[in-house]
C-alpha cells in the first residue's frame, strides 16, 4: 500500500491510500485525461527547441548542480525523456521510493551507482554471494575502477571501511533463489547506502525500501518488460541520489530509449497480474520437483517468486537439450518460460571455485517460469528429466531458498 496525499492530488476522496493492482496501471499516467489522451504518447524528439538561450543556460546550471530534472521540454534527449519519465515515475510509486533513474540496461544501472560513489572516492564496495554473473564480474574484475569485499550477511559490519561507498545484495539471488535478511543487513551498513537488486521479487513480493534499502535496482529486461523484449535497468532511490544518477547518466551516455520507456510503463501494468500467476506456477512445480526422485535438490525462495532452482542427479545438459515447451535460453521474467544452466551461461563468467563456493552447483538448473498451463510445463519437465527408472530414487526434502 501506498500513502498518496488526496489533497496533492485534487482529489476528493476520504481514500488517502492505493493499492499495488491500482498503481501499476495508473501510475505515470496521471496527466492523460488532461491531455485528452488515453495511452501514452511516445516522445522521440533528440533535441528541443528553445528561442532563450540564457533561460537554457539557467536550467543546465541547475541540472549541474542538483540532477533534478528540468522544468518544462528537456534541453537534449541524454539529459531526460517525457515518456522514460514516465516509466520512471511509475516504479519509483511501485517501490514507494521518492525517485527512479532508467538506463540501457541493469549493467548501465548498477554501473551508473558504481561511478556516483566512485566520483566521491568511496571506491570500496561491500557485497554478498552469489550476484547475477555480470554483477560479479563488474566488481571482480574491478572495470570501474572499485574494490570489492566479498563476505556473507553476518560479515557486512566488520568488512565496512571508511571509504565503503556501498553494499550490494540480492535477494532472492541469481541463480540460487538464497535470500537476505534484508532488515539485519540494512542495519548492519549503518550509514553506507544499502542497494538490493530486486530483479527476482519484483515490488509485488518485496520492497527493499522498507526494510532499510536506499538504492533498489531492477534489470527491466526481465519482470518489468516482462515479455522479452526490452532491455533496461533502473535504479529506485530518494531524490538526492537520483540527481546524481541523472548527472552519471547525462555524462556517460547510458539512456534508456523512449520506446523502450514506453514498453516497461505498458508492462509494468500488468506487473501484478503476471508476477502473481507465474508464482503459482512456479510453486506447483517447485514441489512436484521436490518430490521427484531424478531431483537432487529444489531451492524456491520463502517470499515465493516465479523463479525455481533445482539440481538434478543426472546430467544437466540433457534436460537442457531435451525441452520442447519451455525454451533454453538465459534471462527470465518474461510471459514464457525459460531454462538455463548457470555454470554455462549465466554465471560462466565467475570463477569456477566462487561460482561453486557461491552454492552455484555444477547440476544446478534455473527455470524462469511463464504463463503456460502449469500441466503442459510438467509434461515438457517430466520428458525433459527423463526415464525416471535411469536415476537412483533419493528424493530429498524441499530446501529452502
Ligand atoms: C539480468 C540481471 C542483471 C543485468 O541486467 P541487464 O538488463 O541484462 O543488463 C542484473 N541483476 C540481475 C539479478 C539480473 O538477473
Amino acid at each position: 500500500m501506498f500513502t498518496l496525499s488526496a489533497m496533492d492530488h485534487g482529489m476528493d476522496t476520504r481514500r488517502t491510500t492505493r493499492a499495488l493492482a491500482t498503481e501499476a496501471v495508473h501510475a505515470g499516467r496521471d496527466d492523460l485525461a488532461g491531455l485528452g489522451l488515453h495511452a501514452p504518447p511516445i516522445d522521440l524528439s533528440t533535441t528541443y527547441p528553445s528561442y532563450d538561450s540564457r533561460a537554457e543556460a539557467a536550467r543546465i546550471d541547475a541540472f549541474a548542480t542538483t540532477g533534478a530534472e528540468p522544468d518544462g521540454p528537456p534541453v537534449y534527449g541524454r539529459l531526460g525523456n517525457p515518456t522514460v519519465a514516465r516509466f520512471e515515475t511509475a516504479l519509483a510509486r511501485l517501490e514507494g521510493t521518492e525517485s527512479a533513474v532508467a538506463f540501457a540496461s541493469g549493467m548501465a544501472a548498477l554501473s551508473a551507482v558504481l561511478l556516483v560513489r566512485g566520483s566521491m572516492g568511496l571506491r570500496h564496495v561491500v557485497a554478498v554471494r552469489p550476484l547475477y554473473g555480470c554483477s560479479d564480474h563488474l566488481l571482480t574484475a574491478g572495470l570501474l575502477g572499485s574494490e570489492v569485499t566479498w563476505t556473507d550477511p553476518a560479515g557486512v559490519a566488520d568488512a565496512l571501511r571508511p571509504d565503503t561507498g556501498l553494499v550490494l545484495v540480492e535477494s532472492p539471488a541469481n541463480p540460487t533463489l538464497a535470500e537476505i535478511d534484508l532488515r539485519a543487513v540494512a542495519h548492519a551498513c549503518g550509514s553506507v547506502p544499502l542497494l538490493v537488486d530486486n530483479t527476482f521479487a519484483t515490488p509485488v513480493l518485496q520492497r527493499p525500501v522498507e526494510q532499510g534499502a536506499r538504492l533498489v535496482l531492477h534489470s527491466a529486461t526481465k519482470y518489468l518488460g516482462g515479455h522479452g523484449d526490452v532491455l533496461a535497468g533502473v535504479v529506485a532511490c530518494d531524490e538526492e541520489f537520483a540527481g546524481r544518477l541523472r548527472q552519471v547518466r547525462f555524462a556517460t551516455g547510458g539512456v534508456l530509449h523512449p520506446l523502450a520507456g514506453y514498453l516497461l510503463l505498458r508492462g509494468l501494468s500488468t506487473l501484478p497480474v503476471r508476477v502473481r500467476a507465474a508464482s503459482a506456477n512456479a510453486a506447483e512445480l517447485a514441489a512436484r520437483l521436490a518430490a521427484d526422485p531424478r531431483v537432487a535438490k529444489v531451492h524456491y525462495p520463502r517470499i515465493g517468486g516465479a523463479m525455481v532452482a533445482f539440481e538434478v542427479h543426472g546430467d544437466p545438459h540433457a534436460v537442457i537439450a531435451g525441452v520442447r515447451l519451455i525454451t533454453p535460453a538465459v534471462s527470465l521474467g518474461s510471459v514464457d518460460s525459460l531454462i538455463q544452466h548457470p555454470a554455462s551461461i549465466s554465471h560462466r563468467i565467475v570463477d569456477a571455485d566462487d561460482r561453486r563456493g557461491a552454492g552455484v552447483s555444477d547440476r544446478l538448473l534455473r527455470l524462469s517460469v511463464g504463463l503456460e498451463d502449469v500441466e503442459d510445463l510438467w509434461s515438457d519437465l517430466d520428458q525433459a528429466l527423463g526415464a525416471r527408472s535411469a536415476r537412483p530414487a533419493r528424493p530429498e526434502a524441499m530446501a529452502q531458498g
